[in-house]
């Protein structure tokens, strides 16, 4: 795959102290390519640097917040590093390697580097949510410290059908809670918003229509508060997921999925079990 120069997302500024970062590639359900993960990042370095921005949303253009990762570009390594190399931040190697090697340098750099590094943004972040988040899309918003989803939304992880362990920033059981989270892996079915917030994972479920306004208001209460106070209760928060071992589980979680990785590589020929592949994804089955 070539890489291109498309624009994949929007920064505005709806409110004073208030930054909005807008996934624009609605047409591919807001699928994550290499180029629109930097862009997003870059987005997020800017209003993470800009001291007059207290609180950051991440919303999404189209009626799906995000189908997860762009399977067109899943193991087409070295046309990634194009991308890659113009839009860099640059925290691992080895991306020209041969075999696992290369492989995990790009999901620990792309994938989980930068999910983990949006989780310790200096500033609060709030996910504004609609439509499906699709395996790779719990990527950009479990990395929120809040969540606001529209009455419509689902989640889903669909790694364990296709032979992975789940995605490579596993906070499952610290979104879900332990068993929660197993049946949400083991059974790859799909949540709605009102289950996520039964669990814990999400904060406010809404109306659809009233999904931005919503987000804006509870945006603008946070952004009246000093931000030197928000930034250290963030950081005191974090801090006690990570003494209870949070950062150990991810980085043992991130193994996993790297062995899940070469285990079908070796077997399959590609880095998923296609046997599931056609299957459509399972909703519960009370329904
Ligand atoms: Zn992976």
């Amino acid at each position: 795959m070539m890489s291109d120069d498309c624009n994949y997302i929007e920064y505005d500024k709806p409110a004073d102290r208030v930054v909005r970062i807008t996934l624009d590639r609605p047409e591919r359900r807001n699928a994550q390519n290499t180029r629109l993960l930097y862009q997003l990042n870059a987005a997020f370095d800017r209003a993470a640097q800009d001291d007059s921005v207290h609180v950051i949303i991440l919303a999404a253009n189209g009626p799906h917040f995000s189908s997860g990762h762009d399977l067109g570009e899943i193991g087409s390594g070295q046309a990634d590093d194009n991308v890659r190399k113009e839009e860099t931040v640059g925290t691992w190697c080895g991306f020209g390697c041969a075999g696992a090697e290369a492989q995990m340098a790009y999901e620990k750099e792309v994938y989980f580097g930068l999910s983990e590094r949006w989780r310790n943004l200096p500033k609060p972040t709030i996910a504004q949510v609609q439509g499906k988040v699709i395996t790779g899309g719990l990527m950009l918003v479990w990395p929120c410290d809040l969540i606001v989803a529209a009455d419509d939304a689902t989640f889903q992880d669909t790694a364990v059908e296709l032979g992975v362990c789940g995605v490579e920033f596993f906070n499952h059981p610290y979104e879900l809670g332990v068993r929660k989270a197993k049946e949400f892996l083991f059974r790859s079915n799909i949540i709605t918003a009102a289950e996520a917030a039964d669990a814990g994972m999400v904060n406010h479920v809404v109306a659809r229509d009233r999904l931005q306004a919503f987000t804006l208001e509870l945006a603008q209460e946070i952004a009246r508060k000093p931000l030197f106070a928000l930034k250290l209760a963030k950081e005191a928060v974090n801090a006690a997921q990570d003494a209870a071992g949070r950062s150990t589980v991810m980085q043992s979680a991130f193994g996993h999925h790297q062995l899940s990785h070469a285990h079908n590589m070796l077997v399959h020929g590609m880095l998923m079990d296609p046997s599931n592949l056609k299957q459509k994804p399972r909703s519960n089955p009370s329904e």
